[in-house]
């Protein structure tokens, strides 16, 4: 009955929810100044082709390099940003940062094409500033717009009303892609499918989990597989790309291959590394071309 009886009182009293309390602000406060000290960095993790296995894309994944923490995820600090608003600001930087990687490597190797992929918090799509924020990052890099790709989740979608949902076209006006990410968690009114200028399905990791290659004939009911078979569908009749994400394994690759699924990513294909990794990793490409096989044959890293 403690719990019911609200849990901001009770926490005073509780010596290791204080102490979790007393940590998660300590981070909170911490995070202008990190931000302006240079803390942060950005991670990759390759989105793969499931045809020929060819790398389109990159999602930049932001980590935190604490001075005596050491490595921290988003999951920790992402949250905490987004309260405070700091989320502007370090959403900006992690854009700008992203664009000109993007541009060294297509300077570097103009036919690999790569995208890069940004995730935007819901505080950041609802900031009057964002189409600014994008524009500015595209025109100081040099990066072109179409080989950016914003990642929305489908609560940040939702939760968008009139400006932002404006804001939401004219970023697509200026030739960037919208994807929406983790879809099939949120609340999926699909009536935002019609409204917004989408072009990709990210595939939320759960589905992915429940795909387990062809010795799932031995598992009862294949729901997910049906659901991601059926999700597939929904996307390529409205004309949008599909990426399966947190695949894991070979044998989820190759079922999600037939089911027509476009891109993956996730460990089996590569884990998030830094950007002197992609970069490797595009110079590989190079000097194997057409020798491939259709998916990788080992894990990167
Ligand atoms: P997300 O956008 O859905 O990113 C995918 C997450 O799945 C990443 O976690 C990635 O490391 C993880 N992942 C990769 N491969 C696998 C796999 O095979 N299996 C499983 N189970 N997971 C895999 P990460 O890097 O910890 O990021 C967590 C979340 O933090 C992201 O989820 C995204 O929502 C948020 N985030 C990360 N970077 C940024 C950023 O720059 N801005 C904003 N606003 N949010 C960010
Ligand atoms: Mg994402
Ligand atoms: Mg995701
Ligand atoms: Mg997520």
């Amino acid at each position: 009955w403690a719990k019911a009886e609200g849990r901001g009182r009770w926490a005073v009293y509780d010596p290791e929810r204080s102490a979790a309390d007393i940590a998660r602000s300590a981070l909170a406060a911490n995070l202008p100044a990190a931000l302006d000290r240079g803390e942060f960095l950005l991670h990759y993790q390759p989105i793969v082709s499931l045809l020929d296995g060819s790398m389109v894309a990159v999602e930049a994944l932001v980590r935190w390099q604490h001075p005596e923490l050491g490595l921290i995820g988003p999951d920790r600090f992402i949250g905490l940003a987004e309260e405070t608003g700091l989320i502007v600001r370090l959403g900006a930087w992690v854009l700008r940062q992203a664009c000109r990687d993007a541009e060294s490597w297509r300077r570097a190797y103009p036919e690999a094409r790569l995208m890069v992929n940004v995730n935007l918090a819901a505080r950041q799509a609802d900031d009057p500033g964002i189409v600014e924020t994008v524009a500015e990052a595209l025109e100081r890099t040099g990066l072109p717009a179409e080989l950016l790709q914003l990642e929305l989740t489908e609560s940040a979608v939702m939760g968008t009303a009139g400006e932002s949902l404006r804001a939401l076209h004219q970023l697509a006006d200026l030739g960037i892609r919208l994807a929406i990410d983790d879809f099939g968690t949120g609340y999926s009114n699909l009536a935002y499918l019609r409204r917004l200028p989408i072009h990709c399905l990210k595939l939320a990791g759960p589905f992915v989990e429940g795909i387990r290659g062809d010795g799932a004939d031995v598992v009862a009911d294949h729901r997910d597989e049906r659901i991601v078979d059926a999700l597939v569908r929904l996307a390529h009749a409205l004309e949008l790309w599909v990426t399966a994400e947190a695949v894991e394994t070979e044998e989820q690759a190759e079922r999600l291959r037939s089911l027509r699924c476009d891109t993956g990513q996730g460990r089996w294909f590569g884990p998030p590394v830094p950007a002197a990794d992609i970069r490797r990793r595009l110079e590989g490409k190079e000097g194997t071309q057409g020798t491939r096989s259709r998916l990788p044959e080992q894990r990167a890293g």
